[in-house]
């Protein structure tokens, strides 16, 4: 039940099936020169969606911005900053929760560790303030790291590098340009670097070389059967 196709009177009939909401994370951010920038909104509505058709959930629209930091200097990224996610975070989860839902699925296609903040603490705060309302918050990569490692030949795969090439090669090839070669960033830990572009400039984590859409469609399909088993748990869950 996607929010955004459905009616009124479509939306009444459907809290009577379920109080759960899956509200889906994305940015618009640079993925290397191979990916669209809506690389994780793609891929959050799309397995949120397919998640929803295996059990009971709305899904909202998707929050299509996010906090970028090490990419936030490559050209197309749009990063906002942690408290407008947080205050857009709020006010999208009052308004749902004032019509009835309860269950909310905080799910990220972005894997961002302020990004990833923002949205935990807006849970930790609505919890209390939301009576009897329930959260999940993760970022959907992280429910399948393990499986990922045997899906994938890159070691240490990670932003449009080979699992996010191969899931939208699944899922939008029509929107995938090629293949950028393989690279990674250079770590300035624990230091903070002011320059992210010179420490990273092609914005690939990995290599999109070995990317498959085969690869793709285990990687949704586990990624949608982490996020049934959360949709289902969160009906007996007890916060
Ligand atoms: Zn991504």
């Amino acid at each position: 039940m996607l929010l955004e196709n459905i009616t009124m009177p479509e939306f009444i009939e459907g809290l009577k099936k379920t109080t759960t909401v899956i509200i889906p994370f994305g940015t618009i951010e640079e993925h290397g020169t191979h990916l669209p920038l809506s690389t994780d909104t793609i891929q959050a509505v799309e397995v949120a969606r397919r998640a929803s058709d295996q059990a009971p959930a709305f899904v909202a629209a998707p929050i299509h911005y996010g906090v970028c930091t090490s990419t936030a200097q490559h050209p197309g990224t749009v990063s906002i900053t942690a408290e407008t996610l947080r205050r857009l975070i709020r006010d999208v989860v009052r308004a749902l929760y004032k019509h009835g839902l309860r269950g909310f699925i905080l799910a990220s296609g972005h894997g961002g560790s302020l990004h990833y903040a923002a949205m935990r603490e807006v849970a930790e705060e609505l919890i209390y303030e939301l009576a009897d309302s329930k959260f999940a918050v993760f970022a959907i990569y992280d429910m399948v790291k393990w499986e990922a490692e045997d899906l994938i030949e890159t070691k240490h795969d990670s932003h449009a590098g080979e699992l996010e090439t191969s899931d939208i090669l699944y899922l939008r090839p029509d929107l995938v340009k090629g293949r950028d070669t393989e690279s990674y960033p250079r770590r300035t830990d624990p230091f903070v670097a002011r320059d992210k572009f010179r420490l990273w400039p092609t914005g690939v984590w990995g290599d999109p070389g070995k990317a498959s859409p085969e690869k793709g469609e285990k990687s949704i399909e586990l990624m949608t059967g982490k996020l049934v088993e959360v949709i289902k748990t969160m009906e007996t869950f007890e916060p």
